[in-house]
């Protein structure tokens, strides 16, 4: 025995990926954080107060959706909604970042829809218990392939994202409404987690959350970027 390539009892767990726009290289995902209420609107809607800290929350690298159009509504929810973010993927990290440096960090964007069990939410938010159930299950983080941070199309600032289901806007934002900008939100992660290349984070959904059905079609974009079509498809029972 002289490798020191550990033998595992099962076939280690795929590695979950991104594709990257123009090329046939792609982003290995190690972490997905999210932030909730980052945009004052849908904090209102939520009613949930606009003040304070970030509030950062996780999804598991099994929970991303990508390559694949098709949505499966989840089992255990009859208020399965959607959440159109910007998605920053990391190609660099550290710890401590200051605002100043965290743009470097971005290796691309992409446009992902933060899929959520509403009702499931509201349940677990009244019974003070944590939201894993209704936010990190599989499939609850749909994203696009990634535009690098050099390509031409992504330096239209401020970034614009909108949500069409079956034909009608539902949600629209830009990235200048955030009530913390990209830049604060790296910085603001950092000083609790070593943040590190493969990271994604979902930078928080403008208003006009609502219930997704199955059957429904439609597209989430980054305006002038990327675009992700998807269908909403029956899921396990
Ligand atoms: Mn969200």
């Amino acid at each position: 025995m002289t490798s020191s390539e550990p033998r595992f009892c099962f076939p280690p767990p795929p590695q979950h990926s991104l594709a990257i726009a123009g090329t046939e290289t792609r982003f290995p995902v190690r972490a997905i954080y999210c932030v909730g209420r980052n945009y004052r609107e849908h904090a209102r809607e939520m009613g949930a107060p606009v003040d304070g800290a970030p509030c950062f929350f996780m999804k598991p690298a099994h929970a991303l959706l990508s390559d694949s159009s098709r949505i499966p509504y989840p089992p255990a929810t009859s208020d399965f909604q959607h959440e159109v973010e910007l998605v920053i993927a990391l190609g660099s990290g550290g710890r401590r970042i200051p605002p100043e440096e965290a743009m470097r960090c971005i290796f691309g964007y992409g446009i992902g829809l933060d899929l959520t069990r509403r009702d499931l939410q509201a349940q677990l938010k009244k019974q003070s218990q944590p939201w894993e159930l209704s936010k990190s299950f599989t499939g609850s983080a749909a994203c696009s392939a990634l535009v690098p941070a050099g390509a031409e199309s992504i330096h239209r600032v401020p970034h614009r994202i909108r949500l069409i289901v079956n034909g009608s806007l539902r949600q629209e934002g830009q990235s200048d409404q955030m009530i913390w900008p990209m830049a604060t939100l790296l910085s603001e992660l950092s000083r609790y987690e070593e943040l590190a290349a493969g990271d994604l984070l979902f930078t928080g959904t403008p208003a006009g959350v609502g219930p997704l059905a199955v059957g429904d079609r439609g597209f989430a974009e980054l305006v002038g970027s990327c675009r992700l079509d998807f269908e909403v498809v029956p899921g396990p029972a």
